[in-house]
């Protein structure tokens, strides 16, 4: 590469990054131009929280996502560092699509996804790397209504079902979940699961985690909460929405 070149592209990326400023949705701020590592994160756990409460609105009620979130500008834009707003562990069911009921495009969102929303040390790796490095502010740890992981994790406490190849040993973190749910004498051992596997891993991310999760945590710069997707009504509910302090 030449330093004519270099320069190009330096000059290139400073105006890309010039643009995102007036690309930006209200309440996201961009990276100052020509930043070339990751900015101090620009939304508060709260705004963050909120801005995906507003999107989940907009899915219920319907609404297109923006054209900005998702089209060729918004790709430039973000093509030299991406700022998500939120961590998302979630479950890889394809009724269950993080950007979608959130509202949410390009950059925005960090995902880690798999059948039954647990966290083995991928995922672990995963949500530090997005919080240390990437500055996000918040992670929300989402189960869902009728999960086919949940339910087979509930079949082999009930049943003593085994499983074929790996999905025995994928289900049996959740086991635990299953156990705790069911000594409260539940009347619907597959939807208190689904809240008690989210809720385990909110407590043990909250309590558990390294110091450079924890240390955020006290310093109030992330949240980390749960929250529970509804198939048939396309709500989501945010729960275990301590700060960690409280709980
Ligand atoms: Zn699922």
């Amino acid at each position: 590469m030449t330093h004519s070149d270099l320069s190009r592209r330096t000059l290139l990326g400073a105006a890309a990054a010039t643009a995102s400023l007036a690309l930006t949705s209200p309440g996201v701020s961009a990276p100052p131009p020509g930043t070339a590592n990751p900015a101090p994160p620009s939304l508060t756990p709260n705004q963050a929280l909120a801005a995906l409460k507003n999107g989940n609105r907009k899915f219920l009620a319907g609404e297109a996502v923006e054209p900005a979130r998702g089209g060729r500008r918004r790709r430039l834009e973000i093509a030299r560092a991406q700022y998500p707003i939120a961590v998302l562990v979630s479950c890889s069911d394809s009724r269950v699509p993080p950007e979608l009921l959130f509202g949410r495009g390009l950059g925005e969102l960090f995902i880690i996804r798999n059948a039954g929303n647990t966290i083995d040390t991928v995922a672990m790796g995963s949500l530090e790397y997005a919080v240390a490095e990437l500055n996000v502010p918040l992670v929300v740890v989402m189960g869902h209504e009728r999960c086919g992981a949940v339910a087979a994790a509930v079949s082999v406490v009930e049943n003593g079902t085994t499983y074929p190849g790996s999905i025995g040993r994928m289900v049996e973190p959740i086991i635990p979940a299953v156990l705790a749910a069911r000594a409260t004498g539940t009347s619907d051992l597959l939807d208190a699961s689904v809240r008690a596997n989210v809720s385990r891993t909110v407590d043990r991310l909250r309590r558990f985690s390294e110091p450079m999760v924890l240390d955020r945590i006290k310093a109030g710069r992330l949240r980390i909460i749960g929250a529970r997707y509804d198939l048939d009504d396309g709500n989501v509910n945010f729960f275990d929405e301590g700060t960690g302090e409280t709980r």
